[in-house]
Parts: C-alpha cells; sequence; structure tokens
C-alpha cells in the first residue's frame, strides 16, 4: 500500500514542529498551497510591488485551519484522546470534523446557532461531528469548551491549543521558499489572532535559522464591526458579514498584538462593503474565490492604496519593488449564501439558439 502521506504540512516541516517518531501522522496532505502572482492588484499598487495571493481555501477542508489541525489531532492522538471538541465559526469545526474522522475519534463542535455558513455547518456533519449550536456568540462558545475542557477527558482543539499556531506557522516557510525570501509586508485577515501569530513565530524562526533576510511588516485587518484589537476594548456583540472573523475577544489578542509591534506593522478595519467589493473583484478579475473573511486581506490593502482612507498603513510605506504577500484564508464555497445575495439575476431561456443569441448579445 502506497502512503502518500509525505506530502502534509509535518512531513514537509518535521525538524521544525513538535512531532517525535511516537506521534500518529493524522494528515490529508494539507499545505502546499498555491502562492498566486497577482498581475492586477501589483498593477493597482504599482510602483514596482509584486503582490502575491497564498491561497488556503486550497486545503482538504477548504480553509488554513487544516495545517493547525494536522498538528492538533496527531497530537490528541499522540496523547490517547478518544474525542475533541473546538468551538467554533464555522471552518475550525471542518478542520476539526475532517482529522479527527481520519483519526477515529469522536468529534464534538459548539456552534452559535445561525451564525455558520452552510459550507462549513454541511461539512462538520459530513465528517461526522457531534453538533451543538448554542443560543450565544463565538466568544461563548469558546468559553464554555474551555469549562467542558477543565472537567472531561476531552481534548480542546481550538487555537487556544498551541499546536495548532505551530501547525499554521508553516505558511510562512512555504512563502520564504517560494519566493527566495521572506516578503516586505505580509497582510491577513485576523479574528481570533492565531493566524497572524502563527505567521509572524513563522517569519521569526526562518529569519533565525538564516533562511530569509529579513521579516516582514505583518498587516492585520478586522471587520470594522468587529474590531476589538483595533479598537483596544472587547466588542460584546461583534457583527460582519465575514462570520470567520466575526469575535469580539480574541484569544490570541496579546500575541498578535506583539506580532504587529515587533514587525513594525499595524492593526486595521475595513467595512463590510469594503470586504464585499474585494470578494467580487477578486473572483472577477483574477478567478480566485474565497470567503467574506479572506477578502479582508485584499480589501485592507485596497485600503492602503486609496486616497482619503485614513489607512492606518497607508501604501506611500511601502517601499518600491515590495513584495506583498495577502493569505487569502478559505474557498469561496463555504459560504454560498453570501456570495448568492451579490449574484445578478439568472437570464431564462427557451433552448433555442437563436433566443440565447438574442440574450447574449
Ligand atoms: C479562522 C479564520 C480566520 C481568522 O483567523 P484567526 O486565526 O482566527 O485570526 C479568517 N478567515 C477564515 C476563512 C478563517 O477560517
Amino acid at each position: 500500500m502506497k502512503n502518500f502521506h509525505d506530502r502534509g504540512i509535518i512531513a514537509r516541516y518535521r525538524q521544525y514542529l513538535p512531532v517525535t517518531d511516537a506521534t500518529p501522522v493524522v494528515s490529508l496532505n494539507e499545505g502546499s498551497t498555491p502562492l498566486i502572482y497577482s498581475p492586477r492588484l501589483s498593477e493597482r499598487v504599482g510602483r514596482g510591488c509584486e503582490i502575491y495571493i497564498k491561497y488556503e481555501g486550497l486545503n482538504p477542508t477548504g480553509s488554513f485551519k487544516d495545517r493547525g489541525m494536522t498538528m492538533a489531532i496527531s497530537k490528541a492522538a499522540e496523547e490517547g484522546a478518544k474525542a475533541v471538541i473546538c468551538a467554533s465559526t464555522g471552518n475550525t469545526s471542518a478542520a476539526a470534523a475532517a482529522y479527527a474522522a481520519r483519526a477515529g475519534v469522536k468529534c464534538i463542535v459548539l456552534l452559535p446557532a445561525g451564525k455558520i455558513a452552510m459550507g462549513k455547518l454541511v461539512q462538520a456533519f459530513m465528517y461526522g461531528a457531534k453538533v451543538v449550536a448554542i443560543d450565544g456568540n463565538f466568544d461563548d462558545a469558546l468559553r464554555l469548551v474551555r469549562e467542558i475542557g477543565e472537567t472531561e477527558p476531552i481534548s480542546i482543539v481550538n487555537s487556544i491549543n498551541p499546536y495548532r499556531i505551530d501547525g499554521q506557522k508553516t505558511a510562512s516557510f512555504e512563502i520564504i521558499e517560494e519566493l527566495g525570501d521572506a516578503p516586505e509586508i505580509h497582510i491577513l485577515p485576523v479574528g481570533n489572532a492565531g493566524n497572524i501569530t502563527a505567521y509572524w513565530r513563522g517569519y521569526v524562526e526562518f529569519h533565525a535559522g538564516n533562511k530569509s533576510t529579513k521579516t516582514p511588516k505583518m498587516l492585520g485587518f478586522q471587520a470594522a464591526g468587529s474590531a476589538p484589537i483595533f479598537h483596544n476594548r472587547i466588542i460584546d456583540n461583534p457583527e460582519t458579514v465575514a462570520s470567520a472573523i466575526r469575535i469580539g475577544n480574541p484569544a490570541s489578542w496579546q500575541l498578535a498584538s506583539n506580532a504587529i509591534r515587533e514587525s513594525q506593522g499595524a492593526i486595521d478595519i475595513v467595512t463590510d462593503i469594503e470586504i464585499l467589493e474585494a470578494q467580487r473583484w477578486l473572483a472577477n478579475h483574477e478567478g480566485i474565490f474565497v470567503e467574506p473573511a479572506s477578502a479582508a486581506s485584499i480589501a485592507g490593502l485596497l485600503k492602503c492604496v486609496g486616497e482619503k482612507t485614513g489607512a492606518a498603513f497607508p501604501a506611500a510605506r511601502f517601499a518600491d519593488g515590495s513584495k506583498i504577500v495577502c493569505t487569502v484564508t478559505g474557498h469561496g464555497l463555504k459560504d454560498p449564501d453570501v456570495a448568492r445575495e451579490q449574484c445578478g439575476a439568472i437570464i431564462p431561456a427557451k433552448a433555442e439558439k437563436d433566443e440565447i443569441l438574442r440574450h447574449i448579445a
């Protein structure tokens, strides 16, 4: 039997991860996602800057959460866990359910009722998780998961599980290997703030190991209605169309703030209108369909470039010829409802060539 396991992030970056020969690797060949050059974004930024998109929607369950989950579930399996639990805005639960299925352990997911994108919800069910929808928001779900983890023999696989961040830092390694060095600037959406923390850790580690000559400035973007780090206060009722970053009290708040400060980057906000515009723009102009939260990084870049946007990090501060990487975190098909609301009318027609030609003229 051929074992294709050697393609996942643990196999690729084993020496940088806390695994041993005793760790049963639970993998779905995550990682090694495309870094796509964007000619049109590069043109919009100008001054010789090169914009690249790290398309994390092409992971096995459609988001970057798989990088962290291969680590978290492998370690849970090593520790003999029979069940795992997570709170989720959707993608963590999809990843947890898939990797738990792969490992043969039970998975419980706690979701804010009515707030989960349809694609993500059906994933959790199809992968066989027990799905509990609580009458509360993500922050309530995470608090309950912490409480349950204290008394029950169930492993928590949220990003408060340190192995998640370890797995997620491998995205930075891939970028450095592909570009031959770290970029000048890295832009990403910020929700629970684990990912920006993970990328920074990856960049710092490879720099310390002389795999790159520099570290990038980290620019994080929150949705305007869910921007606790930007406003420096807990948001009790976070709101945004970008459900994956609808978080009012991020678990990795302090670590993310450190990453932003140490990298001399910035935290900023984008509105829902800007997010949805960026989502459509990216699909229309580069053929890359991402979920709304992911589009926050593109909306963020465009905010930096725009005039009079009051950007925290205006493009005037980009050095000429900068390489800029935007992570797009999840696949567009995750949230078909929000996408559908933005679509034009379908053209009904008889099955006749002439009529069709009339419609498309
Ligand atoms: C989880 C998630 C985010 C937010 O990442 P954090 O690590 O929570 O900041 C952004 N986009 C998508 C698609 C996600 O699934």
